[in-house]
């Protein structure tokens, strides 16, 4: 892994011999990169292509919102990314490590909670840690769910708590375990709108603390802005990087920020973006 010696063009060609990822070079913690990644199911006429040739680098500590309509693949990206999903072409790497299976490192936060309904809230949180073998596992489990404001509810069972609360739960589970990675799929996508803000202010404020690199999918141009450091957006036909955008929105953020002229100017650009790739996927026939 010498190739920080090369200059820029050498690099580029150590790289296409050996495979090896960019982020290689440094000594990075959190660092995702995707070269070419292709994944299909199906075979034949019924083949479908969820993911073709993305690449993708993600620093470290870096808040990335991967926008795009529905059928466009963001799912099946991170669920590459969490490792859930073996790329059927192309490379991946965490932290220049090949990514080969799921880790602790990389949590998963799902659009539907995935608490285990016989478990309180605090041993569903605890239960990760105890995994580990964390010594102080109860300990820490309450401090997180105090931190998503859910200690007085450490002893009710999934079934007594709220949509958002059951959220605010599978949050405090998966980062009481402090990976380096997290990652989210439409996570805020079934709570009302008003919880959904609230949610949202809250995963700025937590993430704020200590930074690990986010991942989070939504189709919701909005939040997509309101989180991140970068929005990439996917396409559909061919499901792959259509934009990467810089949010140049100060932090931190309230509320307050949407009136910002970077949110403003940002919003109109993807909304624009995502019209165009959203309309591809209606298909103009004859109507029978
Ligand atoms: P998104 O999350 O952006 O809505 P997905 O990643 O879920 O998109 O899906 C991308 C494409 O792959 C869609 O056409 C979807 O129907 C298809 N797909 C996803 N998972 C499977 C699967 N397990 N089997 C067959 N097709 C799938
Ligand atoms: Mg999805």
């Amino acid at each position: 892994m010498n190739v920080a010696v090369f200059s820029g063009a050498a690099r580029v060609a150590v790289h296409a011999a050996v495979a090896e990822p960019v982020t290689a070079a440094r000594s990075a913690s959190g660092a995702i990169e995707l070269r070419d990644v292709s994944v299909s199911f199906g075979k034949g006429e019924r083949q479908v292509d969820a993911l073709q040739r993305v690449s993708l680098t993600i620093e470290p500590g870096t808040f990335v919102a991967v926008l795009g309509p529905s059928g466009c693949g963001k799912s099946t990206l991170l669920n590459v990314i969490a490792g859930f999903e073996r790329p059927a072409r192309g490379s991946l790497w965490v932290d220049a490590e090949p990514v080969t299976e799921p880790s602790p490192e990389r949590p998963v936060v799902f659009q539907q909670h995935s608490l285990f309904p016989w478990m309180t809230a605090l041993d569903n949180v605890a239960f990760g840690l105890r995994m580990s073998r964390a010594p102080d596992a109860t300990e820490r489990a309450r401090h997180y769910l105090g931190l998503v404001g859910l200690s007085a509810f450490a002893q009710h069972y999934p079934g007594q708590l709220s949509g958002g609360m059951q959220q605010r739960v599978g949050l405090a589970r998966a980062l009481a375990v402090q990976p380096k990675i997290l990652l989210m799929d439409e996570p805020f996508g079934a709570l009302d709108a008003q919880t959904r803000a609230l949610m949202q202010e809250q995963l700025l404020k937590l993430w704020e603390e200590w930074r690990p690199t986010v991942v989070f999918v939504t189709h919701d141009i909005d939040e997509a802005i309101f989180l991140a450091d970068r929005v990439v957006v996917l396409g559909v036909q061919p499901n792959s990087v259509r934009g990467s955008f810089r949010v140049e929105v100060p932090r931190p953020r309230s509320a307050g920020a949407r009136l910002d002229a970077a949110y403003q100017g940002l919003y109109q650009s993807l909304f624009a973006l995502i019209r165009e790739e959203s309309s591809k996927t209606f298909t103009v026939g004859a109507v029978p």
